[in-house]
């Protein structure tokens, strides 16, 4: 049942899916993502911001969908690297690098650097067809390490330490990880008000309205 509050996530990465399913999980809510539909035109990430990039996944997605969207771009920002690799954090090392080459890129940048700050950023855009989008920003500071540490997680994990758990992202399991990344804190900021979103929803896509989307108990 398409109409029944789908909520899109512009993303093929379960992981991502999984994270938002987990969150939302008591809302009536179908969530879907790109792999429950046909194929769709890839999007261009050329945005000079994450909320640039964010704001364009979601809201060209939703056109082509005719359905909600939610899209998030992340990455990290170095400070003595004024800001890089930023927007440009998942093609840092060229368009077919690993993430373990990414991280060997940025730990060569960083050598013989005593200013290691750095943070991870998030910016999640959810956007109707006809083009209103709502916008929730997360950010997490830590620190780039000497080397890489840690077997878990993805991208820059191994080499993003966070001083209070004394921990890499790569060291830590997934809720703690949640509790305090930058992506689980946008979601968060979504989430508690929730209720407010709903209601965006369904004046910005008044079909919504006549099958409810605030849960059994609300319609
Ligand atoms: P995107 O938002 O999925 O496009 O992510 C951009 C890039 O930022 C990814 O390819 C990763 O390299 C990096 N990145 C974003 N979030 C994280 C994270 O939580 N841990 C490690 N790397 C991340």
């Amino acid at each position: 049942m398409l109409n029944h509050c789908t909520l899109v996530i512009a993303t093929r990465n379960k992981g991502k899916t999984g994270e938002i399913k987990e969150l939302l999980k008591d809302r009536a809510l179908v969530i879907k993502d790109l792999d429950d539909f046909g194929p769709i035109p890839e999007i261009i990430e050329d945005g000079l911001t994450f909320e640039e990039n964010a704001y364009k996944k979601a809201s060209m997605t939703a056109r082509m969908l005719g359905l909600p969207v939610l899209a998030d771009d992340s990455g990290l920002v170095v400070e003595a690297l004024d800001g890089a690799p930023g927007v440009l954090s998942a093609r840092y090392a060229g368009p077919n690098a690993t993430d373990q080459e990414r991280c060997e890129k940025l730990l060569q940048e960083m050598a013989g650097r005593t200013n290691r700050k750095a943070a991870f950023e998030c910016v999640i855009s959810l956007a109707v067809p006809s083009g209103p989008a709502l916008t929730y920003e997360g950010r997490c500071d830590g620190v780039i390490t000497e080397a890489m540490a840690g077997e878990g997680g993805f991208g820059y994990d191994p080499i993003f330490y966070y001083p209070a758990l004394d921990k890499t992202f790569a060291q830590m399991n997934l809720s703690e990880k949640n509790r305090i990344s930058h992506r689980g804190k946008a979601l968060m900021e979504m989430v508690t008000e929730f209720d407010k979103v709903l209601g965006w929803l369904q004046r910005h896509m008044p079909a919504l309205e006549r099958v409810g989307c605030q849960g059994p108990n609300q319609k």
